[in-house]
């Protein structure tokens, strides 16, 4: 493998992330794990409706005195797991501070033994579908470190000159005083990359923690609005409520996909971005240019969307992949990623793939154009899903705009309504159910009615 020596350290990094990860989420939620592991006594589907229930305590309790020793015996063991993988993920990070990079090989090769035996028990245990997924991570696992123990010989451990910029605002400063023709934002980004040397990281520290920020960000509101009396009539199905307790379980499990599931994708972006073409440096490009690109990813996005949604509400597909995504028949703003690892992938490739087709084939794409692209389509994802529809929603301005109008009818009915940005598809294909505030307003008069 042609990789040059930092990104092979970067990828031994993931690895340690990744470690670390799964090691403190066993440590901090066993109770958890033991459930996603199908391992504890009380299954996790019986402990959401539970929680419905009794708000106060999300904690699922087993009730006779045999079960109970059992739920110890497994949360232990669940602690035990995590414990070793935070061990192993310390033990790469002192490897990588201590640049023995072949070091981090063997770690990690000899860790996939422990990861063969994960992934044999999470097959038989949570079935092909998680034991794929985590077949998969193991493999790349094992061949980044295979990769790293080949490096033997040809590293040389990075010298810093003095002199040099070290801290953030050197790095800013100096680029600051050279190109004055940069504004802000651009020097604050040349300074990043600059400070962090090493591209894959910046690029990847960057993509997850905006991801994370603008997914739980702009969830917030809405999880806030749903505790304000005020609100309640702008609640498209007002009677049901989502409990603290289940939009928690939901928030869990979303995070858990991140770590796993959507982490190492971020790690292997910048590489993939800058192989089709994608350009990461200063100036930016205009708004006119970023505008345009934008409107193109929306409507290709929206087209991807919704054949393979339509595609996964066939019965076998339905049945193996897009079912968890429907648990919530009354949608909360968290519950938008809330989705199988398998059908974020296939789903993912509309958000992510169309813009890197676009790079490959014009060879005219900025990776903050990307960025720009992917908060306005989490934006999207989760109004969809927020549940409210608003007088000042989005879709009583343009009215081909889905909004939660639309996506909310998917989940109370199962069917139709399967685009995600825009109503053209569902309009045209005879798929369109009906919208929500429609429906809102029926309601509404018939209480009227009622009434008088
Ligand atoms: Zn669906
Ligand atoms: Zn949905």
């Amino acid at each position: 493998m042609d990789l040059s020596l930092s990104t092979w350290r970067t990828l031994g990094l993931s690895v340690a992330i990744g470690y670390i990860g799964l090691g403190s989420f066993g440590l901090v939620m066993p109770t958890l794990t033991a459930q996603l592991f199908n391992l504890h006594p009380v299954p996790i589907s019986s402990s959401t409706t539970k929680s419905e229930t009794t708000d106060s305590n999300p904690t699922p309790v087993p009730t006779s005195t045999e079960s109970r020793a059992h739920a110890s015996a497994v949360e232990t063991s669940m602690l035990l797991l995590g414990a070793r993988d935070l061990s192993i993920g310390i033990a790469l990070l002192a490897f990588d501070r201590g640049d023995m990079v072949r070091s981090m090989g063997v770690l990690i090769l000899s860790g996939m033994v422990l990861c063969g035996m994960d992934v044999y028990w999470i097959w038989k245990l949570r079935g092909p579908e998680w034991g794929t997924v985590f077949a998969v991570g193991a493999a790349s696992w094992g061949f980044i470190g295979w990769g790293l123990v080949g490096l033997e010989g040809s590293w040389n451990s990075t010298t810093f000159s003095t002199g040099m910029p070290v801290t953030y605002a050197d790095h800013y400063n100096d680029i600051a005083m050279y190109n004055v023709h940069l504004n802000v934002f651009e020097k604050m980004w040349a300074a990043w990359y600059a400070y962090m040397q090493n591209d894959v990281l910046a690029t990847g520290i960057m993509s997850f923690v905006m991801h994370e920020v603008i997914y739980f960000g702009r969830a917030l509101p809405f999880i806030i609005m749903d505790k304000i009396p005020y609100f309640q009539k702008y609640k498209i199905q007002a009677h049901k409520m989502p409990t603290l307790a289940e939009q928690w379980q939901c928030a869990k499990l979303v995070l858990l996909s991140h770590f796993t599931v959507e982490l190492p994708q971020i790690w292997l972006f910048h590489p993939t971005a800058q192989y089709f073409g994608m350009s990461t440096s200063v100036p930016f490009p205009s708004w006119q240019t970023m505008a345009y690109q934008l409107a193109i990813f929306f409507v290709l996005e929206d087209a991807w969307h919704y054949w393979l949604h339509r595609a996964l509400h066939t019965p076998m597909l339905y049945k193996k992949i897009h079912k968890l995504h429907h648990q919530y028949s009354a949608p909360f703003g968290l519950a938008a990623e809330y989705a199988s690892p398998i059908e974020t992938m296939i789903l993912a490739f509309g958000t992510v793939g169309v813009p890197i087709v676009w790079a490959a084939v014009t060879q005219n794409l900025h990776i903050l154009t990307m960025y720009v692209w992917i908060i306005l389509r989490l934006f999207q994802a989760i109004d969809a899903h927020s549940g409210y529809e608003f007088p000042w929603s989005l879709h009583h301005v343009l009215p081909f705009w889905a909004g939660a109008d639309h996506h909310d009818v998917h989940h109370e009915k199962f069917l139709g309504n399967y685009s995600s940005s825009f109503r053209w598809w569902d309009y045209v294909l005879g798929t369109e159910v009906g919208s929500a505030s429609d429906k809102k307003t029926k309601d509404r008069k018939a209480a009227e009615v009622k009434a008088q």
